[in-house]
């Protein structure tokens, strides 16, 4: 149950004066309907007031406020002119001037005759101040603020609609029971929340919008203080869940090695060793292998499998598309083969009586490992007995998918999640905070350096000229086409235009891929692009989640500077898996943006993921950098992880000591943090609190 304290700011905003329906449903679409999503929304801006000339001084361009005397008003003499009041202080005059007014409006709020404060930007035309529709007029009495916050949230609704909304949602946070340590707070010299809301409410100036002042920190850390608190509860509630052993004799392990071209590298063994070592322990494993692209990540993911099947149960590992399933079963094979352990496929594309007849094996136990796409989720999927559970999400994200696949377990399934983006530390710990992090580092021996190169658009027809005598020697080539926006069909036209032009200057051996094609049609293109029956391959992003052609060594990106960071290393990560020396070309369209000049600057310096993604992390920000904008999962509302990446730490250090000394939240401080989990809308957590 939320604390009573909260309730006057989870109360809906419709409640607060001046907020009829029609602006409540504006607000709520871009903010939300409570109190609280009002007040978690901090200035973006501030409009200094503060400047308060004599009229004879006012310098044009700047926003003055100025006592004044109403002259006379001079009403237009037709529609498209303006309505214009005289004012004057004793130095100079000055007119106000209003597009489409009504007269009688403006009677009132500036009676003739009458002293009164104005508010705005000053203009200067032919020689006379002017100033256009003034922000403010109030009587000599009353109060204007003298600083004004500026809201982000515009969206049809004038700011000061915005700017009074908030204030009125200010006036109801509450005095509330201080969660951070008295000490800490001290130290830091950070108000308590409800001064620290306040203020941050009330900039004066620029500086007090920046992201360390005290009172932004404070707020920042509160809300990395209540994820860090949700993610351990939440963390030792699904560990605490019955778990169980995992333990092999080693035996299949050892044939599918050996049956191996190689060893496993160090860092392969020590990630592995990770697992089983988890496996092996009675509660249940939730870990995060995280390993750049072609870093080995599979090999490790069926001796993983292995282990369950050893132990006698099932494995199921589960890739985000259809096309890395089919790639992940063909790299399984031979493994699998030399363990004697049985493989299926499962995808939306296993229909009819195949699909029933895998489906039958597996509830017998027939099948050991199962491999497939979101299509293991579906409803009548049942395992005879599911051991671990394996999610290559490349570079996807989905808390969501990961629990529906625990559950498909008779008993509590262990868990490993798989990513090729090397995620930053400090996202890592939001992202994955209810989990264990392996880190693979470094790429299996025997990979050459893929040499990168920046070019302008303008060089087009060298970097055609290259492909064509890199084809006459049977070079495979990438050639991805420009990421346009949102909108997948223009992607495509982009595409299929490019595809054509090539095919005129380069012959047949070019082909398409893109994600709109049905799957049969995509796989049998790639499956020619292997083969070499193509030998250039033009793609929408499509390639991007991970397809594995070791003979490929060009990459082409045009419009390189559409692509972030993460994607593009992704991409270069494609080419290189082979013997021969690869090249990846970046080709942007001038004129080159800052961001998009560091981003191609920081590619051709470095092929290190972990350095990229810090990189990444820090031009773009985390929201995007995970991809997250579109499912919600991991927005912060007043932490901002590029600039608060050291509280980050901090917070998990101080959840974790919270927690070990009071693990129900049962001391006055602990109540306080209850109040915090739910501030910030972790009521998930506190239900996992046995008196929650
Ligand atoms: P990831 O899934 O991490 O992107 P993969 O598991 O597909 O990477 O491995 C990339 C390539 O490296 C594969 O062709 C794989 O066979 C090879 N590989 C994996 N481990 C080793 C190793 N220890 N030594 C040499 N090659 C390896
Ligand atoms: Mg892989």
């Amino acid at each position: 149950m939320r604390p009573a304290i909260l309730f006057p700011l989870f109360a809906e905003i419709r409640g607060l004066p001046g907020i009829g329906p029609r602006l409540e449903k504006l607000i709520a679409q871009v903010a939300g309907r409570r109190l609280v999503d009002l007040i978690f929304d901090l200035p973006v801006g501030v409009i200094d007031r503060s400047y308060r000339p004599k009229l004879i001084a006012a310098e044009a361009g700047r926003i003055a406020t100025v006592t004044v005397n109403v002259l006379d008003h001079l009403p237009p003499y037709d529609k498209r002119q303006p309505y214009r009041v005289r004012c004057s202080d004793d130095t100079a005059a000055i007119e106000l001037v209003f597009f489409h007014a009504k007269a009688d409006y403006l009677n009132q709020i500036l009676p003739k005759g009458s002293r009164r404060i104005i508010s705005g930007r000053v203009e200067r035309f032919n020689n006379r101040l002017q100033m256009p529709h003034p922000d403010y007029v109030v009587e000599t009495d009353a109060e204007m603020p003298l600083h004004e916050p500026v809201y982000a949230l515009t969206e049809g609704l004038p700011g000061k609609v915005v700017v009074k909304a908030i204030r009125g949602a200010l006036e109801k946070v509450p005095a509330m029971p201080e969660w951070q340590d008295a000490s800490f707070l001290k130290a830091r010299s950070w108000p308590p929340f409800a001064d620290a809301m306040r203020k941050a409410h009330a900039p004066a100036h620029e500086a007090d919008l920046a992201a360390t002042t005290p009172e932004r920190l404070r707020l920042a850390y509160d809300e990395l203080l209540a994820n860090q608190l949700a993610l351990i509860l939440i963390r030792e509630h699904m560990r605490a869940a019955k778990g169980r052993v995992l333990k092999g004799d080693g035996q299949l392990k050892a044939k599918a090695l050996a049956a191996l071209p190689f060893t496993l590298t160090d860092a392969q063994k020590q990630s592995l060793a990770e697992i089983e070592a988890d496996m092996a322990c009675p509660a249940r494993m939730l870990r995060l292998l995280q390993g750049d692209v072609g870093s080995g990540k599979t090999v490790i993911a069926m001796m993983a499998l292995l282990g369950a099947v050893e132990a006698g149960a099932q494995g199921a590992l589960m890739a985000p598309t259809e096309i890395l399933a089919r790639q992940h079963i063909a790299a399984l094979e031979p493994m699998a083969k030399a363990a004697g352990v049985r493989l299926a496929l499962l995808t939306g594309r296993e229909r009819g009586p195949a699909r029933d007849a895998t489906l039958e094996a597996l509830a017998k136990g027939e099948i050991d490992i199962l491999v497939g796409t979101h299509a293991l989720f579906s409803e009548d999927v049942a395992f005879r007995d599911l051991g671990l559970a394996v999610v290559d999400e490349q570079h996807r994200f989905g808390v969501h998918q990961r629990m529906t696949l625990q559950g498909k377990g008779e008993r509590l399934t262990d868990v490993l999640v798989m990513t090729a983006t090397p995620i930053p530390r400090t996202l890592a710990l939001t992202a994955y905070g209810d989990m264990d992090v392996s880190r693979l580092h470094g790429l299996p021996p025997g990979r050459k350096p893929v040499e990168t190169r920046v070019l302008s658009a303008a060089r087009l027809n060298d970097v055609v000229e290259h492909l064509r005598k890199a084809i006459a020697v049977g070079a495979r080539a990438y050639w991805v086409c420009p990421l346009v926006a949102e909108s997948e069909k223009i992607d495509l036209a982009a595409a299929e235009e490019r595809a054509a032009e090539l095919q005129k200057s380069l012959g047949p051996k070019v082909g398409l891929v893109h994600g709109q094609m049905k799957p049969a049609e995509r796989d049998a293109a790639m499956a020619k692009f292997k083969t070499g029956e193509l030998q250039v391959l033009v793609a929408t992003t499509v390639i991007e989640v991970g397809v594995d052609v070791p003979e490929a060594t060009i990459m082409v990106v045009e419009h390189a500077e559409r692509f972030g960071l993460a994607q593009l290393h992704q991409l270069r990560g494609r080419v290189g898996r082979g013997a021969k020396k690869s090249s990846c070309l970046l080709v942007y369209q001038p004129p080159l943006g800052e961001t998009a000049k560091a981003r191609l600057k920081i590619l051709r310096e470095t092929d290190d993921g972990f350095v990229i993604a810090e990189e990444d992390l820090r031009l773009r920000g985390p929201g995007e950098l995970l991809g997250t904008r579109q499912s919600g999962e991991l927005e912060f509302r007043m932490a901002d992880l590029a600039a608060h990446g050291e509280l980050l730490a901090a917070a998990r250090d101080d959840a974790k000591l919270i927690l070990s000394r009071d693990p129900e939240l049962n001391s006055p401080r602990g109540e306080a943090l209850r109040v915090l989990l739910y501030l910030f809308g972790r009521d998930e957590a506190v239900r996992y609190l046995r008196t929650g």
